[in-house]
């Protein structure tokens, strides 16, 4: 998705994860170097993908995620407790500059930095608005501090109808 399509989490009143699964279909998933290390040992290299100096999740030929499996009409992560960074931060992306030259809404103090926050609108759970306190000071912080590669379990920024059992 291009930047210029995201939207500001100041425009956003609120966000939760209806477990869709729509974000596990055809979007490529970047690992870190432990976690490509971690999902290797875990699970071999088959489910691996090597692009232009990154490695990602492999994708099935119809475009899920190698790790996206259906349970009880739903789609869910078997990865759940272990995601990549970049699923966990799904919807949000993290900016250090503003994507917007105008000056958006987007930006977000945690700890004496400041980060700039954006949500990709294709996201089913979102709803766009002015940000509702829970939004503004428990998941903005929350997805920011994943962002920042801090220890974070996650409480408010994962779906509640998620059950998982490990592949
Ligand atoms: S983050 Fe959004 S797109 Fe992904 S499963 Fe949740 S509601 Fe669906
Ligand atoms: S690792 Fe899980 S959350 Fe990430 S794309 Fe694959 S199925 Fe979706």
């Amino acid at each position: 998705m291009k930047n210029s399509s995201l939207v500001p989490w100041g425009e956003v009143s609120n966000w939760s994860c209806k477990a869709c699964g729509n974000c596990c279909i055809g979007y490529r998933v970047p690992l870190k170097m432990d976690e490509m290390v971690r999902i290797t040992n875990q699970y071999g290299e088959s489910v691996l993908q090597y692009g232009l100096g990154k490695v990602y999740l492999r994708n099935q030929s119809n475009g899920r995620c190698t790790f996206q499996r259906p349970l009880m009409g739903r789609w869910i992560c078997t990865l759940q407790g272990t995601k990549p960074t970049a699923c966990r931060l799904f919807p949000f992306r993290m900016h250090n500059k503003p994507i917007y030259k105008r000056g958006d809404n987007a930006k977000v103090q945690i700890d004496d930095k400041t980060y700039y926050l954006y949500m990709d609108p294709n996201c089913k759970g979102i709803t766009l608005g002015k940000p509702t306190e829970r939004f503004a000071k428990q998941i903005v912080p929350e997805i920011v501090r994943i962002g920042m590669g801090l220890p974070v379990k996650q409480k408010y920024t994962t779906s509640k109808s998620i059950h998982w059992r490990p592949i």
